[in-house]
């Protein structure tokens, strides 16, 4: 539904933010854009609504270039999502939610049932807020109302930049809960930027990952999960997945495995190619397991060099892992 075709964006002052991306949103997928600080991410989804102008390649909406559509048809139709929510404060909350439905001349009475239905998904009684003024909400309230006042005029799209990032965490966690329960029952296409990986996992359909302005990897959680394409992938999953449950490898663990020859007990040798999950089973009962592959002994391996593994892996996250 949104394509991207060797799109590239560089800014008059030289910064390349994005590099030659080519990338498929489906219909009602919840596409998740995830990356450290810098990497492009707003710089993307920004150009899909024309707020930044592109600089090579075509971004198709519906196969229809973006530059042939009408600007006030584009952005009306495609609801946008801030991380600092911009609520006008003189204006009621349904005349804030109502503005884009007026804009395309919504009939009253649809614009009030759409905008009732709505402030009942996200769990706030219409009857109590809407002739409430901004101020008088609090913060995550106030993004609840950012977030359907996207979707009053029934757009195709909506974009959310980083939407969840300036609230405390029950907020966040009520609000991803209820983005989820509101995408399950009104299907949109939405492209959705954060740095949080939890956040990206949890509401994805598939995820982009990425850095220096080019994709890394896109794939739905499981695929990246399971298959990440390199180390930074990996580490940026890795960081709310240990991968004890994924089939991680004895390989994978093999710079730690000592190189020292033991005497062969047989209840203490694994083979190199058994499952990461049941040598931890094994190391469960045995302080210390001996590795063999093809019929010699390869190695060792013991409980604390399973903890050094993955407090490795845990300290090349923090590295990489957000803004
Ligand atoms: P992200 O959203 O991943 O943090 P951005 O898309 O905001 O990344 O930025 C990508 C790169 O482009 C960064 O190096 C940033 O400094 C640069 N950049 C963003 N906006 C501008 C601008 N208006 N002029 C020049 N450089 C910019």
């Amino acid at each position: 539904m949104i394509r991207f075709e060797n799109v590239s964006k560089k800014y008059p002052d030289g910064t390349k933010a994005v590099h030659s991306v080519n990338m498929d949103i489906k219909q009602g997928e919840f596409f998740v854009i995830i990356g450290p600080s810098g990497s492009g991410k707003t710089t993307l989804l920004k150009m899909i609504n024309r707020l930044i102008p592109l600089t090579e390649g075509t971004i198709f909406i519906n196969d229809k270039k973006i530059s042939e559509y009408n600007i006030h048809e584009l952005r009306w139709n495609i609801g946008y999502v801030l991380q600092q929510i911009a609520l006008f404060p003189h204006m009621t909350i349904e005349e804030n939610i109502s503005i884009v439905p007026e804009l395309k001349k919504w009939a009253r009475k649809k614009t009030k049932e759409n905008v009732m239905e709505l402030l009942q998904m996200v769990g706030l009684d219409p009857d109590t807020y809407l002739q409430r003024k901004p101020m008088e909400l609090s913060g995550g309230q106030q993004q609840r109302i950012g977030v359907i006042r996207a979707l009053a005029a029934d757009p195709k799209i909506v974009l959310m930049d980083e939407p969840f990032s300036a609230l405390d965490p029950i907020s966040r966690e009520k609000l991803q809960d209820d983005i989820k329960e509101i995408q399950n029952s009104i299907k949109k296409t939405t492209v959705f930027v954060t740095h949080d990986m939890e956040e990206a996992l949890k509401l994805a359909d598939r995820i982009c990952i990425m850095k220096n302005g080019e994709i890394v990897q896109i794939g739905t959680p499981q695929e990246l999960i399971d298959n990440p394409a390199n180390k930074f992938v990996e580490s940026f999953v890795g960081t709310h997945q240990t991968g004890l449950q994924k089939g991680i490898k004895l390989e994978d663990v093999m710079d730690s495995i000592q190189e020292e020859i033991l005497p062969p007990s047989p209840s203490h040798v694994i083979s190199i190619s058994t499952s990461f999950e049941d040598m931890l089973e094994h190391l469960t009962k045995k302080e210390k397991l001996i590795i063999e592959k093809d019929g010699t002994y390869v190695g060792t391996i013991n409980r604390q060099m399973i903890i050094q593994y993955f407090a490795n892996k845990l300290d090349g996250n923090q590295i990489t892992g957000g803004k």
